[in-house]
């Protein structure tokens, strides 16, 4: 199956921090699997921007290797030369006030206008006000933000404020990669495109609803920034909320972005605050090849979690008593994130106590093979009576639908054609994340107050003891981390 293409609007895409790892991995591939696509028009243009001194020819060396790679698809040479000619550097400091008018000339006038701020978000401000000074920014512009957008509440409304003195609100984009996912946009479909789940979607049918987002790589690199932020700034606050909203959210009366924005607000606000003993912290051990979690920060008394699991309620009257489990951690047994959804035990077993406990069981996987499973419980074959067993109905959905995997647009390229196209749907809206921060903060604040230790866990474990007797005293389990 070949999927649809409908190329976007020629632009003028403006990256700053066009030399970081992310511009290098995610940006320029994503791009420029878009343009192979036929969905970036030839006239587009891709303006690189940075503090370093770069010629044309260098810039354009950097985005070739980063294309060859982090570009799982075979191209031609071809291509690539072509894709090179839409690229253009010009040195910026953010900071600073060379630069600037170099790129208000190489702007067009009448182009979709996109400025993505690849940097650390304490230039977010900077950038919004230079690019206003400046007169650089029309009515066709458009600002794309990275993560982490703020680190509590009051650092994202501050963040939001000076962005409202320059951008409305349909001018600003804030990126949760998540939601560019293949799965969790099939979410949707699978919620609001089948009559089968969504009346059974609420307290009366649902037992739990499991969130597992677990990584096996550590802290890498990033020890510095992850130690100042921990599982829950970095993974929970976000991505696992933005999973929580999707699975919970009231149907929208349409898709259209304030629509569904609007329903997954309603939830983060009906969210409960979770209880310290609804919640387990972590920090990974040793293995053969890395070091302890706090070796590979470099902060011997570090008190950061790189390991989380919680249970949140949400009161509201589809899932009030229905408990969801979210949990998220670095070195764990597997690469896995997924959602599963758990159904009751039917109100009677005609086949009697002998038959076993039954639940149904809807997996929804979001890495790796994302797909879904639905665990059906039929008849154990053979002779010998009435025993029951649980099968899974399994779909992949490359295999399903005949499409490699490395074919399906990565959730970085789909945002950033989302961004041309003016679809801000899998967006946050500067709301939500301040309604995000307002139940993370007195979280942390708790664990900072009660001088709350995380629990060390093995590496290559499914995290510590004490996050499986979470679920285990509840008379619940843990799917297993594979
Ligand atoms: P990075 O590798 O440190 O790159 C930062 C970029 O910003 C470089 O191109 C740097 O180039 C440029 N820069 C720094 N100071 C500047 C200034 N004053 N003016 C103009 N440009 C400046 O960072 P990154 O990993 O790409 O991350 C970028 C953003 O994405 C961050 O907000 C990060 O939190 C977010 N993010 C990254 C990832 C990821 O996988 N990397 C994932 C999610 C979110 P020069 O030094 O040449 O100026």
């Amino acid at each position: 199956m070949v999927s649809r293409v409908i190329p976007v609007e020629s632009f003028d895409l403006v990256i700053f921090g066009a030399t970081g790892d992310l511009a290098k991995r995610k940006i320029f591939p994503g791009l420029f699997r878009r343009f192979l696509a036929g969905q970036m028009p030839k006239k587009s243009q891709v303006v690189g921007a940075a503090r370093s001194s770069l010629s044309q020819k260098t810039f354009n060396d950097l985005v070739e290797n980063s294309i060859k790679s982090f570009t799982e698809i075979n191209f031609r040479d071809n291509d690539l030369k072509n894709f090179l000619l839409c690229l253009n550097y010009i040195q910026i400091d953010a900071n600073g006030s060379k630069g600037w008018n170099e790129l208000k000339t190489a702007l067009r006038p009448k182009i979709i206008r996109a400025f993505y701020f690849s940097v650390s978000p304490s230039l977010f401000g900077s950038l919004a006000e230079r690019l206003h000074k400046h007169e650089i920014t029309t009515e066709n512009s458009r600002i794309v933000l990275e993560k982490p957008f703020g680190r509590n509440l009051k650092t994202s409304k501050q963040l939001n404020a000076i962005l409202a003195e320059h951008f409305t609100e349909e001018q600003i984009y804030r990126i949760d990669h998540y939601l560019g996912k293949e799965t969790v946009q099939n979410l949707m479909a699978i919620r609001f495109g089948n009559m089968l789940f969504e009346p059974l979607w609420n307290a009366q049918y649902v037992d739990h609803i499991q969130i597992t987002v677990s990584e096996t790589v550590g802290v890498g690199g990033r020890g510095e920034y992850y130690d100042h932020s921990g599982a829950m700034r970095d993974m929970v606050q976000n991505h696992l909320m933005q999973l929580l909203c999707l699975i919970a959210m009231e149907p929208p009366a349409r898709f259209e972005p304030d629509s569904v924005r609007d329903e997954k607000l309603k939830v983060i606000r009906a969210l409960d605050p979770v209880a310290p003993h609804h919640i387990v912290r972590g920090q990974y051990g040793s293995g053969v090849d890395h070091p302890d979690y706090r070796t590979g920060v470099n902060n011997k008394n570090s008190k950061t979690e790189s390991f989380v699991a919680l249970k949140v309620n949400i009161s509201n009257y589809r899932w009030a008593g229905v408990p969801f489990y979210l949990r998220t951690g670095k070195r764990l047994k597997a690469r896995k994130s997924e959602i599963a959804v758990i159904f009751k035990e039917k109100p009677h077993s005609i086949f009697g106590p002998e038959a076993g406990n039954h639940q149904n069981a809807l997996i929804i996987r979001l890495q790796p093979d994302e797909g879904i499973t639905m665990d059906v419980t039929i008849k154990e074959p053979g002779p010998g009576g009435m025993r029951l067993i649980d099968v899974p109905l399994d779909m992949t959905f490359s295999e399903t639908l005949g499409i490699e995997e490395n074919a399906v647009p990565d959730a970085y390229e789909r945002l950033i054609m989302d961004v041309i196209r003016g679809n801000q749907t899998l967006f946050m809206r500067g709301d939500e994340v301040e309604a995000a921060w307002a139940w993370t903060d007195p979280i942390i604040n708790g664990w900072v107050d009660r001088n709350d230790v995380p629990k060390p866990y093995d590496s290559g474990s499914s995290g510590p003891q004490d996050s499986l007797t979470l679920l285990e005293r509840e008379g619940r389990k843990w799917r297993e981390i594979p």
